[in-house]
């Protein structure tokens, strides 16, 4: 019997997302409890959006939730590389071969043909698709073409009708007709993979057999399975999760929700209460009992167990089974947690420098400092009141800093005083304009320490939460606001 292999293959774009962390958890799940293998592999090929240190936070945070894999980039393994920006001559190799096949075909056609055909089509109310141009260019004009250097990319060929199969463990057969399917690119000009052909060599090459990933997924699953049939492979089983959801049960979204799994760690969730969380996202143990460990629901895991109604993410519920995680530890436990978690030496060291020199005795650091130790601040709206800005105006400024923070990759006090700087710039104020509100946003008082250090010690997460509750608590944003207030912010620089 083949050994089961799952694999969890994350790209590394961004915050680690908690949708990630529950994909993980629930391939981890299957493979153990049948006695294989789960792999992590990483999906770099959008060379743009890619990091190390996104992958790097990918590895810390599922560490941190107990979450271990046998075989990937930072600990190696016998299919290795495990990053696909490192296995660009494999793709290279398969994609030639479904041209030579007659199954894909190289394709030349410019930026501005293909924006010209969509257009077209947009006009006849058709669903824009590529219109074939090149499917059928004679051999020796493809050849003198890619001899001469000209751009293209490698596209794949789609039936035009009847419905492809995608067999779901889940939910059963599901159709989808072809005529949805485009004729995907699995080249792209730069000579690198998408990720539908990268993802179909590889789960294939790696000896996945079992393949658990979200919903989104699902409608693009006949292009995969087009793709194994290609090649004349195996296909894998498919498992289509479904997606997590805010508490409005709109998509799981950080406008809604805090979606990075480094701000449940600074905000001191227990990682145990946190994969406990995540293992009853749509699913529940045999007993329906709400407290489990990773080892116990490993060993009760049954995936026919899974309910497609969207699970609801929701930071109460979190918060309510995180409460019994922590009265259920020893005192010793409970004291050493926190302690990792805030009340140690580094973070001591990054508060005391600039508390020092504020205070006359050590009593006084903690009502001067408590918001370093806490999640959100309970700002009075008082705060708020300004000088020269009107409420509206207020909030516009928040909300546009937000949305700078929101975007900034590399968390140092430089970095978040230039977007500070970039949005008031715009807005014709001054920085002594918005400091005060972003003073009583991230420490919750009137005075205390200088606050663009306060943010960099805090961090992104705790920084944007606050931001985010600030906004809130003076009435928010509206739906006219965010489309005005997001062109405003596509013309800061
Ligand atoms: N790289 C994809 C992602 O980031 C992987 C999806 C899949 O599991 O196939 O979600």
């Amino acid at each position: 019997m083949t050994t089961v292999r799952t694999r969890i293959a994350p790209s590394p774009t961004g915050d680690p997302h908690v949708g990630t962390a529950y994909i993980a958890l629930f391939n981890l799940c299957f493979a153990r409890q049948h006695g294989g293998e789960f792999i992590l592999r990483i999906e770099d090929t959008d060379q743009v959006r890619s990091t190390r240190e996104s992958e790097q936070q990918i590895y810390d945070a599922l560490r941190w939730l107990g979450i271990e894999w046998s075989e990937g980039p930072d600990v190696g393994g016998p299919h290795g590389p495990y990053r696909q920006s490192e296995r660009g001559h494999i793709y290279q190799k398969y994609s030639a071969e479904l041209v030579a096949k007659g199954h894909a075909f190289h394709c030349f056609c410019s930026a501005e043909r293909l924006d010209q055909v969509r257009a077209e089509q947009m006009e006849a109310k058709q669903t824009p698709r590529y219109d074939g141009h090149c499917m059928h260019l004679p051999a020796d004009e493809v050849q003198q073409r890619l001899a001469a250097g000209e751009p293209n990319v490698v596209r794949m060929k789609v039936p035009t009708e009847g419905v492809c199969v995608v067999p779901d463990m889940l939910r059963g057969e599901v159709e989808i007709p072809w005529d949805r399917m485009d004729m995907q690119v699995l080249m792209k000009t730069d000579g690198l993979p998408t990720y539908f052909l990268a993802n179909v060599v590889d789960d294939h090459l790696m000896g996945i057999t079992h393949v658990l990933r979200g919903e989104e997924w699902l409608p693009s699953a006949p292009k995969l399975i087009l793709l194994y049939e290609y090649f004349g492979w195996e296909q894998p089983q498919l498992c289509y999760m479904p997606l997590l959801r805010n508490p409005d049960k709109s998509k799981l979204s950080k406008r809604k929700n805090p979606t990075s799994i480094t701000f449940y760690e600074r905000m001191g969730f227990l990682p145990q209460a946190m994969l406990n969380y995540l293992g009853r996202m749509g699913w529940s143990m045999p007993d329906e009992r709400e407290k489990f460990s990773l080892a116990e629901m490993i060993e009760h895991f049954d995936i026919q167990r899974v309910s497609l109604g969207g699970p609801i993410f929701d930071l109460e519920k979190l918060s309510w089974l995180n409460g019994q995680w922590m009265r259920e530890l020893s005192v010793e436990e409970f004291a050493a947690g926190a302690q990792q978690w805030a009340f140690n030496s580094d973070y001591m060291m990054k508060i005391a420098p600039h508390v020092q020199g504020r205070v006359e005795t050590f009593s006084q650091i903690a009502p001067l400092a408590s918001f370093f130790f806490a999640g959100g601040v309970n700002p009075d709206a008082k705060l708020f009141e300004h000088k020269k800005l009107a409420p509206d105006q207020v909030r516009q400024v928040m909300q546009l800093i937000l949305w700078k923070l929101e975007a900034l990759r590399q968390w140092e006090k430089d970095r978040i005083t230039a977007c500070i700087q970039a949005v008031v710039e715009h807005l014709q104020l001054k920085l002594r304009d918005a400091m005060p509100l972003m003073f009583a946003a991230i420490t919750g008082q009137a005075s205390s320490v200088s606050v663009l250090d306060a943010m960099e010690i805090i961090g992104p997460d705790l920084t944007r939460f606050r931001l985010r509750q600030a906004i809130e608590l003076l009435g928010g944003v509206s739906k006219k606001e965010n489309k005005e207030w997001e062109k405003l912010l596509a013309s800061i620089v």
